[in-house]
């Protein structure tokens, strides 16, 4: 069965373990942001592990190599299970990252999914037709470097999955409920999509901690998946 981990996309820890305490025991596994980390600190994932539960820590590091290890290092002891690295750091960074790891797995943010074709031709000074090429490229120089593995889309999950082999990571974001709003996500897919596509780990964010009955969604999601 897939991981299923809980954005916990809340400006306060109040609201954020407010929300852990709704999903209870449905829930083990959680994501702390930027938005979280910056506004409370690394309390809340000390918090978090208090409670037993996995933390996916989505900083999406990115400077020299040798500071990126020490955040890489100081997440390690924090106990953080998964954190995220973003790709275009270059290969001496991912190296330095992974060297530094002793316990969290590390993920790689390739293309950041918010950015057109047309943007990231401009960031990069060239003509690019298709983001995927981009994607599977920065994945196989992240795994190269000793990177565990990768966020991406359920629509890119399958093609990595078969550059990336069996071994590597496959973490997707954008998850909504068959029919459910896509709110400001344009590349969405279903749990079972995203699964049959090659996923370990889904994100859950609104489709589930928006709801009146998040644990019941939550609920719903793992009994739809049993049978994937
Ligand atoms: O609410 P929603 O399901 O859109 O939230 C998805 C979570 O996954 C958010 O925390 C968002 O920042 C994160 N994420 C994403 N797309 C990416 C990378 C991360 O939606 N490409």
């Amino acid at each position: 069965m897939a991981d299923l981990i809980i954005a916990l996309d809340r400006p306060s820890q109040r609201e954020a373990l407010a929300l852990v305490d709704q999903l209870g025991d449905e829930a083990d596994f959680y994501k702390v942001g930027l938005e979280l980390f910056t506004s409370v600190g690394p309390g809340v994932v000390r918090t978090l592990k208090g409670r037993g539960k996995r933390v996916f820590l989505d900083l999406k590091l990115h400077d020299i190599p040798n500071t990126v290890a020490g955040a890489v290092r100081a997440a390690d002891e924090l106990g953080v299970d998964l954190l995220t690295v973003h790709a275009v750091g270059g290969e001496a960074m991912l190296r330095a990252a992974a060297e530094a790891a002793e316990r969290v797995r590390l993920l790689a943010v390739t293309v950041l999914t918010s950015l057109s074709e047309h943007e990231l031709g401009a960031v990069w000074g060239r003509t690019l037709d298709d983001s995927t090429v981009e994607v599977v490229r920065l994945a196989r120089l992240s795994t190269a470097a000793g990177i565990d593995g990768v966020v991406s889309s359920a629509h890119e999950a399958a093609e990595l999955r078969a550059q990336l082999g069996a071994e590597a990571l496959i973490v997707t974001p954008g998850i909504r409920l068959p029919g459910g709003e896509a709110h400001d996500q344009t590349r969405v897919a279903t749990p079972a999509m995203a699964v049959n596509a090659g996923a370990d780990a889904l994100v859950l964010g609104r489709a589930v901690t928006a709801a009146s009955e998040p644990q019941q969604v939550l609920a719903q999601i793992r009994t739809q998946l049993e049978s994937v």
